[in-house]
This record gives C-alpha cells, structure tokens and sequence, in this order.
C-alpha cells in the first residue's frame, strides 16, 4: 500500500500538464504550426550562446570530477560567490558565499525555503491569488497549508485588507512571486514597503519570526519602464527564491538558489539548514556542471525581447477585440479575465479555434485565463483571427 496523500494527488495531476497533451495530440492530426498552444511556460528563446560556450570550454578545459563529480551539498563556492557578487552590485546588497545556497531551480529553492521555516503541524504559510499552483504542493509538502489572500483583480497588487484579516499567528511565512505567474504584474514599491510593514508588525504582534519568502524565477523578465523593486532590500526576514530557468532559458538543467537576506535573524545558520532539509529530501547537490557554467555567465539572460514585443501585439489586440487585462509589466504570462464566469467552460470553447488557454481556477483566481506567450511572434499574429472569432461568440 503506497501513500495514500500521494495517491490521491495522482487524481489531481496538472491541469497545465493535461492541456499541453492535449495540444501534442491536436498538432499530430492538423499540424504543430496550426495549434496556438498558449498553455506551458516554457520558454521559447535559445539559451545564451556564452553559456552554451562557458559548458564547452568547461569540459574541454576542467578536471573530469570537478564536473562531473558531487557538488558540496552548499554548493559550488565560485558559483556562490558569483551570485552573490551579482545581487550585491546591481541591488546594492551584501552577500557573501555563505548566504547563498545553490538549488535545482526555482521549485527547489522554494521547496528548501519552506521547509526552514515551517515547524508545527498546521502552521500556514500565506500566498497571493493569483499564485502559481504548484506552491499547494509545495506547501504541503513541507507539512504547512498554504492560506491564500484573494486577489485585487483590478490590479493584481495585493489585497492589504484580504492579508490583514487572514494573518493569524500561525503564518510563519509568506510567499511572494514578482514578477508574476500567471497575472505577469510586477509588485510596486508602495506594495512592497505596506507588505514589509505589515509584518514586522505582525512580527512584534506574535513575538515570533514572519519569513518573506520571494519566488524570483521573473526577474529579468521585466519590460521597457517598468521598475521592479529588489524584494529583500524591503524586508530584512527575506529568502529570496531565484531560477536561472526563464532567464537563461534552461528550465531543464535544473539550476537556482536560495539567496538569505544577511540582515535576517538567521542569516548565521539558515544555509546550513537548507544543507540539512537536503539530506531528507534527497534533493541534494545540484549539477556541478551548471553551477560551473552559470558562476562564468551570471550576468547574461537570452534576448528575451521577442516576450515583450509578443505581450504589446496580444495586449493591444486583445482589448480592442473586448477582453479585460491587467497590462503585464513582465514575464512571459497574461491573465485576462474570461468572457464568461466559467473559465473553464470559456478555455474548452476556445480549443474550437485550436487556440490553447489556462482556466484561472488553478491558480485561485477563477473568472480569468493565463496566456503564456512565450511563443514565435509569427504564430502571436496567426493566432489573433482564433481570439477574434472567439470574442465574437461572446461579444457580438
Ligand atoms: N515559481 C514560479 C512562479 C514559476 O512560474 C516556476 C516555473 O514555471 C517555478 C517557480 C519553478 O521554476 P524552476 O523550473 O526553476 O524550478
């Protein structure tokens, strides 16, 4: 008999992972170049060419075990301090290697920076609607329920009166993702300033720690004047979460870290913690290889341009035709809102125009669809008679 909470989550697989198949099927039958399959968040840009180059010349160049052996379960120094170096110069920071912690992407990283903080059983960890869904998983994970604040749909910043009636004592920490999947909003300076106050606040309230933990896999996703705040400059308490997926695009090498704020109570010990929780999860050691090469490119990002030319084409379009959207002010995601309350219902008509959306509901914010258009612009434009046809059902 296997575990019965994971089994039963075998009955609620992703249903970003199901649409996606669904596409794979409809391009067998009518073609890959005729399915507008906005559903996965994959990018869709080449990796840098100095990264793909820095791997060549590392395994033409370095030890076969300094790349292929284990790597310190803290992980490789000249990649710790590489970050570190990086957050101090362009945030004005000060972190050194000992604070940085390198995982298997962004999920790791939240997963490690979950765990730290969550102690007794029924401890809650609070998230913002609309949230990316995946942090349900996590958060249960680690033994916590994760308490969502329901969204301010007319901006996707944060619903303060929502958080205030929902911060009980037993939060231990709270999530936040900016830029963010799926509304692609990016939390202003005001937003993250009340945030900050409100816990340290709340903190003195409860006489015990409120971690900001902030999911950070969009942060050079950010499009033409829009400013986006370094989230730990506004909250000592502060892990932040970060991927070199999006970035660099290369969600498949498996490669992040947990960067602790040095002004946190437990800036002294939390890395070697996250070293601890690790060794339960088995998600120890991330590829030596990555950390090499990401510590010789952490400053370069894949020209991620065609994301924002791809987000003005949709934005200015979708909302002539009569769709509502919070303008993006980065990623790769929108989040109008559906031409009918039922997202869902409104995401399966559109598969009738072979045009792939996201249902809002999975990620606490139902009445809307994502649209990740991480995508060639060419195929942005064809798709736009399929929206038009679509908005026509509803709006005449
Ligand atoms: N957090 C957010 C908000 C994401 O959108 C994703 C991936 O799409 C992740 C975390 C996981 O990122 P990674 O692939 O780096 O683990």
């Amino acid at each position: 008999m296997l575990n019965s909470r994971y089994v039963e989550m075998t009955n609620h697989e992703s249903v970003i992972r199901k649409i996606f198949m669904y596409g794979k099927e409809r391009a067998a039958q009518i073609g890959y170049e005729n399915v507008f399959d906005y559903s996965l968040g994959n990018p869709s840009v080449p990796a840098p060419e100095r990264f793909n180059g820095a791997i060549r010349d590392i395994l033409r160049t370095q030890d076969d075990m300094a790349v292929h052996g284990y790597s310190p379960v803290l992980g490789i120094s000249e990649a710790r301090q590489a970050v570190a170096a990086s957050l101090n110069r362009r945030f004005g920071m000060h972190y050194e290697e000992k604070h940085i912690f390198m995982t298997a992407g962004a999920a790791g990283a939240v997963a490690h920076a979950l765990r730290a903080v969550l102690e007794e059983p029924g401890d809650e960890i609070i998230a913002f609607a609309p949230y990316f869904s995946e942090y349900k998983p996590y958060a249960e994970g680690a033994g916590g329920r994760l308490v969502v604040v329901p969204a301010d749909t007319d901006s996707f910043q944060i619903h303060f009166d929502a958080l205030e009636r929902l911060m009980g004592p037993k939060v231990k920490a709270v999530l936040v993702n900016t830029p963010n999947n799926p509304s692609g909003v990016v939390y202003s300076e005001e937003t993250l300033l009340h945030l900050a106050q409100i816990l340290q606040d709340k903190q003195s309230e409860y006489g015990h720690s409120i971690y900001l933990i902030s999911d950070e896999p969009y942060r050079e996703l950010v499009f033409d004047g829009v400013k986006a705040p370094y989230v730990a400059s506004c909250y000592a308490n502060t892990f932040t979460c970060y991927s070199f997926s999006k970035s660099m695009s290369v969600p498949g090498e498996r490669i992040g870290y947990v960067a602790v704020n040095p002004d946190s109570e437990d800036a002294g010990c939390a890395v070697n913690v996250f070293g601890q929780i690790s060794r339960e999860t088995g998600h120890n050691c991330p590829p030596s290889l990555m950390q090499l090469a990401v510590a010789r490119c952490i400053s370069d990002t894949s020209d991620l341009s065609v994301y924002e030319e791809n987000k003005t084409i949709l934005y200015r379009e979708l909302t002539a035709m009569g769709f509502s959207c919070v303008e993006p002010g980065g990623t790769f995601y929108m989040f109008p809102r559906s031409l009918e309350p039922d997202d869902k219902a409104f995401c399966e008509r559109a598969k009738k125009y072979d045009l792939l959306l996201v249902p809002g509901g999975g990620f606490g914010c139902p009445g809307h669809f994502r649209i990740a258009y991480c995508i060639p612009t060419e195929k942005v434009i064809r798709s736009l008679p399929a929206f038009r046809m679509l908005a026509e059902e509803y709006l005449g």
